[in-house]
């Protein structure tokens, strides 16, 4: 393959100065300049910086060898098995250092899935930087930054992309995604978080190709999965993931399970949900991922539960079981950890619970691990119109007033009995084991 020439831009059409890459990788390139290599920042933090936008990390790329980056920073360690690189720490800074590397074969990179094209044998693939930038996925995530001579280096035509907001793949795009199916997932992602827009190309290939991503590794989708919801565009990701057909690959029981209602624009709880995620996010509180799959799985689990009690099966051990199932399911495509499914039962749990209002349980409720959790989302689904809005007000006030409100409001749900009134049990229900993976 012909490389082209690559287009060095200058700080006149940039607009780049030296000072706002982080002090920790502008010293790495130092270092490695010093003693003779090449070195630039490249990926996500030229790409980000170019928009204004403020880049998660600093990434460099080298001609040095792993073993040869060790010796010009003794403090480096090397990581990675298959495609060995180095971190290197400077003050609180650890930067990634990484050596140029070749094409991917069809099956090539360290991030390459190991579809039915085979494993993948081959450890470090060196290359020069040309090769090294030809083999990344987008355009504008291929700039190569010279922090020395204050210059963008660019082989793909990715500054004009930028320019432009477009996002355009390198090399034809069928072929980059069937080397490597998540890249659809990363169209969206960057689509969705950088404003760009993406290339016709690639909207029209990604419904054809969408079952390709039942070649991924379930763990690297769980990654992707939240990489792409948990970053302040949620609502965004889902409904372009929606309209590629990519999401029903992901959440297939979701995706079937799903009706008009929870797709309702403002109220749709699925909307709800990641509406409220893209709030945290931007007010900087933490998000978790069993709260998101609670809510994309919450359909499926429904209706599972009622498919189980029209069989018999008596409502909560029908709700386990469902849990179970729809989880197991789900894990095929997507590696739910199991810390992570726990808490999404929790969070379906209590949902019932929460609605029933039993006055000798509240005060264990308020005290129970996931009560935040599962109390937001009784909210959402409040606010979808599942569950009555007075049952959510008395939980936020319940919260917020002295203990001895509290007990007057508990002791309110006795008398008015409202929280259901306790049946003399006949005997104990012995909780149905289910098998959650
Ligand atoms: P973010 O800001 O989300 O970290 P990023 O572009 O830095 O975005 P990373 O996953 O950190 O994304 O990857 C760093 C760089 O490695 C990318 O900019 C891209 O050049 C290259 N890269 C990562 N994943 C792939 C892939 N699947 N195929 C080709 N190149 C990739
Ligand atoms: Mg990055």
């Amino acid at each position: 393959m012909d490389f082209a020439e690559p287009r060095v831009i200058g700080h006149r059409e940039h607009g780049l100065s030296p000072q706002q890459v982080s002090s920790g990788a502008r010293k790495v390139v130092h270092a490695l300049c010093e003693a003779g290599f090449s070195a630039e920042l490249v990926g996500g933090c030229v790409r980000d910086l170019l928009l204004e936008h403020v880049p998660k990390d600093f990434d460099v790329v080298t001609d040095a060898r792993p073993e040869e980056v060790r010796q010009v920073f003794r403090r480096a360690r090397l990581i990675g098995r298959r495609f060995r690189l180095a971190h290197v720490r400077m003050g609180r800074e650890v930067v990634e250092v990484s050596t140029y590397r070749s094409l991917p074969t069809m099956a090539g990179g360290d991030y390459e899935v190991h579809g039915e094209h085979g494993r993948i044998l081959r450890d470090n693939v060196f290359g020069n930087r040309d090769q090294d930038a030809m083999r990344r996925d987008f355009t504008v995530n291929a700039l190569y930054y010279d922090p020395l001579k204050n210059e963008v280096i660019d082989y793909v035509d990715g500054f004009k992309d930028l320019q432009a907001g477009r996002l355009r793949m390198i090399g034809l795009a069928a072929e980059r995604i069937s080397e490597d199916p998540v890249r659809m997932l990363r169209a969206v992602r960057f689509q969705a978080k950088l404003g760009l827009v993406l290339d016709q190309e690639i909207e029209v290939l990604m419904p054809e190709m969408a079952y390709f991503l039942r070649h991924v590794p379930p763990a690297r989708l769980f990654d992707e999965v939240l990489k792409m919801f948990h970053h302040g565009h949620a609502l965004k990701v889902f409904d372009d993931l929606y309209r590629y057909g990519l999401f029903a690959e992901l959440f297939p029981a979701a995706a079937r399970a799903f009706i008009e209602l929870d797709l309702e624009s403002r109220t749709g709880l699925v909307r709800r949900v990641l509406i409220n995620t893209d709030q945290r996010v931007k007010e900087g509180k933490p998000v978790i991922a069993a709260f998101l799959f609670a809510g994309l799985l919450w359909r499926a689990l429904l209706v599972e539960r009622d498919r189980r009690v029209s069989h018999g099966t008596a409502g909560y051990p029908a709700l386990q079981q469902a849990a179970g199932d729809v989880i197991g399911r789900e894990s095929q495509r997507i590696a739910i950890p199991r810390r992570v499914s726990i808490v999404m039962l929790e969070i379906w749990e209590m949902q019932h619970r929460l609605q029933e209002r039993r006055p000798r349980m509240i005060q264990r409720l308020l005290e129970n691990k996931r009560f935040r959790a599962a109390y937001d989302f009784l909210v959402l689904r409040a606010g979808a119109g599942e569950v009555a809005q007075d049952i959510a007000d008395w939980w936020t006030r319940v919260q917020a007033v002295t203990l001895d409100e509290r007990r007057q409001m508990i002791n309110a749900l006795a008398i008015t009995g409202d929280g259901r009134k306790r049946r003399p049990r006949k005997r104990r229900r012995r909780p149905v084991k289910t098998a959650t993976p």
